[in-house]
């Protein structure tokens, strides 16, 4: 007899992660490698936060604050919503399975756009859900009439990312806010904001609102990408009071560790100098975006902070070789056929150097391959 796993387990995809094997986050510091797969910061945490996290660690004998009550209440007043209204996790990610957990199951149906953020398809697969995959549109944006015209009343929850990863495009608030108001009442509507502040046509603070009109809509941000906490895993979810009570219960209680909370409600602190990365990663985009159509190369016009770049024409042919030179250069990047985008690549802005030696590599890889 040998153990049996349950049945979906064969189902769910694996992920494949964006440092190179044998590497670790430590082993990437110390390197001259160029770590732009996974869309990090490329800022170290601010000393203030690390200084939070190094006291915090003299108290590791007791357990967290299984309510986060401290970094609950300090979201809470910068988004002028209740406390209530915020559930925090190890990671945005973890609210991705709690969702799952809380609202699928066999019979039940998930919409979402394809390509997109790499955990959607664990959702379905872990619970026995029927996915509906909706495609991208030409220029790479959601089609959200056609995700419209998935939902049945088998719907239990549609995704909507924005700005979407793996493609970096944006939809404008307003056609968020009337798909919002056309979901019917029964599905949970994600919104995935993951890189919300790197956009610069809305206030981030428009969707908040939305919540005071639609309880099914639940609103994903993540400490991750812009307050460089990507190793402590923080991420937190704004919607009605009931999806707090049903993420608690599907969770083990302690899931927020207690190093992760003091460094995120310390790096609430440094708005300011948080928002000055985020312009300079700004910056980044439109230098990277103009040297990369100096190259003959199109991308999409990115509104996060990384880019997501056709290699043309022969963009399936030359995809392995390119990420290739770009590898034999110390730069690592993410292949578009990895994220359901072959012939694309999807490059996150590391600081300006790491971005000239990009720029600088891929052209050598153009001109061997392109
Ligand atoms: C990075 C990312 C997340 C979340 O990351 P966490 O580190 O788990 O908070 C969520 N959604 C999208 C689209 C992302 O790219």
């Amino acid at each position: 007899m040998t153990v049996r796993f349950n049945s979906h387990l064969t189902s769910i995809p694996g992920y494949t992660p964006g440092v190179p094997k044998g590497h670790t986050a430590e082993d990437v510091a110390g390197s001259d490698l160029a770590q732009l797969a996974s869309n990090e910061s490329p800022f170290p945490p601010l000393p203030e936060v690390v200084e939070a996290i190094t006291k915090a660690a003299s108290a590791m004998n007791r357990y967290p604050d299984p309510q986060a009550t401290r970094l609950r209440q300090r979201l809470a007043d910068r988004h002028e919503i209740e406390p209530g209204q915020i559930s925090v996790a190890n990671g945005s990610c973890d609210f991705l399975l709690a969702a799952a957990e809380a609202l699928l199951e066999p019979g039940a149906e998930i919409v979402y756009a394809w390509p997109s953020f790499s955990m959607y398809p664990n959702m379905a697969a872990m619970t026995g859900a029927r996915e509906i995959r909706v495609p991208l549109r030409e220029d790479q944006t959601h089609d959200l009439e056609a995700m419209l015209a998935e939902i049945t009343a088998a719907t239990q929850i549609v995704i909507v990312c924005n700005p979407n990863n793996p493609t970096g495009t944006y939809i404008p608030f307003e056609e968020i806010a009337s798909f919002v108001a056309r979901v019917p009442e029964h599905v949970t509507i994600i919104l995935d904001e993951a890189y919300i502040e790197f956009q610069v046509h809305d206030d981030p603070a428009l969707s908040i609102d939305l919540l005071k009109r639609h309880p099914n809509l639940v609103l994903l941000r993540t400490f991750s990408k812009t307050h460089s906490l990507a190793g402590l895993r923080v991420g937190y979810a704004m919607a009605s009071p009931a999806f707090k009570a049903a993420f608690d219960a599907v969770r083990q209680p302690f899931s927020v560790n207690a190093l992760a909370q003091a460094a995120a409600v310390e790096a609430l602190e440094h708005g300011d100098l948080i928002q000055r990365q985020i312009e300079s990663q700004i910056a980044e985009r439109v230098r990277v975006e103009a040297g990369v159509a100096e190259l003959g190369l199109t991308t999409t016009d990115s509104q996060a902070n990384f880019s997501w770049i056709s290699l043309g024409k022969k963009g399936e042919e030359i995809e392995d070789a390119v990420v290739g030179v770009l590898a034999s250069a110390g730069i690592v990047v993410r292949q578009g056929r990895l994220l359901g985008g072959p012939g694309w690549l999807r490059v996150s802005y590391g600081t300006p150097e790491e971005n000239d030696r990009f720029l600088a590599a891929l052209a050598d890889a153009m001109k061997l391959h392109g």
